[in-house]
Formats: C-alpha cells, sequence, structure tokens
C-alpha cells in the first residue's frame, strides 16, 4: 500500500462549521472524479495495528487538473478525536493519503443524471459538476439536490445553474422540502440516481426512489459492492 504524507497547502472556512484542506498534490497521487480516500493523521501508523480513531475516510473534492487534494468536511463543536486534531491543524502540517477508490464517477450513458445530497455530501459531487460542466458528452442533463439544515450551502459557485449546459441546482434547508422535490426528480423512470450522505439519509432516499419505481441499477452510492446489500435489501426498515 503506498501511503503519500503531504502538508495542507490553505484552509479554507467554507461555513462555520465547513473546513476544505488544500492539500499539496504528492506526485504519483492521481483519481478520478467522485473518488475518495482514507486520511490518516500523525501517528495513525505509529503502533503495530493502524490507529483507526487516526484515520477517516474522505472524498476529494478537487479534480486533478486543480493540482491539489480537497478535503472537505464538517467540524462540529462536540467532534471525535480526529476532528479535534483536524480543526487545530495549520499550513505546513502533515497528513497521510492512502487508498484510493472510486464508486462514483461521472455515467456517460445519454441519461439524465440526479445528484443527491445531504450537507458535506455534496463534496464528493463538486469533482463530478466540475467534470460535467467541461464536457458534456453522452450526458442529457445533470440535476443537483443538495439538503442542508444549516442553511449555509456549499460550493454556491460551482453549483449554479446553466441551462445552455443543461446543469440545474436546487439547495432546501428542509427534509419536508428535500423529499417534494427527490419526488418530483423519481419520476424520471430512465434517470440515473446519485445519493450521497449518512446511511439514514441514503436509506430513507432508496425508500422514495423504490416507490417511484426507480430500479437498484440505476441508484449509484459510495460504498463498496460488499456493502450494498444492507442499503438494498427488502427487510431493511428506516
Ligand atoms: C466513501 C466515504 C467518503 C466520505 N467522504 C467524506 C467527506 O468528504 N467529508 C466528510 O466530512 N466525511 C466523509 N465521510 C465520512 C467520514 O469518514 C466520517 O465518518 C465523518 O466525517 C464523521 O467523522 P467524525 O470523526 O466526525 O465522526 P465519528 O467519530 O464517526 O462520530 C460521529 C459523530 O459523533 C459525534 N462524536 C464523535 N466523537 C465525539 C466525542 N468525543 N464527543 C462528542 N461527540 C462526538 C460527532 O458529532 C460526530 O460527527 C466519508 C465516508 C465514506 C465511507
Amino acid at each position: 500500500m503506498q501511503l503519500y504524507w503531504t502538508k495542507i497547502n490553505k484552509i479554507i472556512d467554507e461555513t462555520s462549521e465547513v473546513k476544505t484542506f488544500l492539500l499539496d498534490l504528492p506526485e504519483g497521487f492521481t483519481w478520478e472524479e467522485g473518488a475518495h480516500t482514507h486520511m490518516g493523521l500523525k501517528g495513525f501508523n505509529a503502533g503495530e495495528k493502524p490507529n483507526k480513531g487516526l484515520v477517516r475516510h474522505m472524498s476529494i473534492s478537487t479534480l486533478p487538473s486543480e493540482k491539489t487534494v480537497g478535503i472537505t468536511t464538517r467540524i462540529k463543536d462536540q467532534c471525535s478525536e480526529f476532528k479535534a486534531i483536524l480543526k487545530n491543524m495549520s499550513v505546513g502540517d502533515e497528513v497521510a493519503l492512502f487508498k484510493i477508490h472510486s464508486n462514483v464517477p461521472l455515467k456517460r450513458e445519454n441519461k439524465n443524471l440526479y445528484l443527491l445530497s445531504s450537507g458535506v455530501g455534496i463534496a464528493t459531487f463538486r469533482p463530478i459538476v466540475k467534470t460535467y460542466l467541461e464536457n458534456q458528452d453522452n450526458v442529457k442533463s445533470v440535476h443537483a439536490l443538495n439538503i442542508d439544515s444549516s442553511n449555509d450551502f456549499l460550493f454556491t459557485d460551482i453549483f449554479t445553474s446553466d441551462t445552455e449546459k443543461n446543469f440545474t441546482t436546487q439547495y432546501v434547508d428542509s427534509r419536508a422540502a428535500y423529499y417534494a422535490e427527490a419526488e418530483k426528480l423519481a419520476e424520471d423512470s430512465e434517470g440515473i440516481f446519485y445519493v450521497i450522505g449518512s446511511d439514514e439519509f441514503i436509506m430513507q432516499t432508496i425508500e422514495l426512489l423504490n416507490k417511484h419505481d426507480v430500479k437498484r441499477e440505476q441508484i449509484v452510492l459510495d460504498k463498496r459492492e460488499r456493502f450494498m446489500e444492507k442499503f438494498f435489501s427488502p427487510s431493511v426498515t428506516v
């Protein structure tokens, strides 16, 4: 397993609770839009076994063409050890990146794509949308719907409707508004629905999509195949 130690180059306060850490791009580190990686903090590999408390999965919120690895995360006042350490890190401090994986690339299948996210889940979609806006080949349209109850929406510079490029976006700040909008989108029986957020958000969205006869093959999650059953098993109740 290749481990890339790299420095924090810039820290952006996206909102009062959400930060983007822009990391120096390590040589040889590359990924495709929608990919995630593991981020380890100093000491995570000091013992015989990795200290999982110092490692988290994180989506990469930038594209390689931006020449930086972006990690966007919410850090609440009451937070885990991992987030508490991260919160106090500064430009020049080092973090480790390892194991890049991609489950949610932009699908160029001549379909309408719906990007449904909750909170900071929209970070996974940022590079996907950037890729689409640069080249719309074989994608009918993209519609992004994000719910953030903080009402402090993320990446509004990129998530701006562009009718010429068949790109539309919507932010909502309540569950009721989210489900009302998602119901309308689910009427597209041919669409592809990407869903990113907490497990509870994913399960409830899948339940809604299923009611509209959206099939499992049309739903894209940032999960490895072996974890998919949990979300698609008919016995799952939410
Ligand atoms: C494929 C994939 C991609 C992901 N991409 C991202 C991403 O881009 N950005 C992102 O932010 N996350 C992402 N995640 C989720 C991420 O890995 C973490 O699970 C998530 O950020 C929560 O981490 P945490 O350390 O805050 O939470 P955990 O330790 O899992 O705790 C969950 C919550 O419990 C509370 N909590 C935990 N410890 C304490 C404590 N000591 N005191 C008080 N409250 C506490 C906090 O409110 C915390 O948010 C991704 C996960 C996967 C699987």
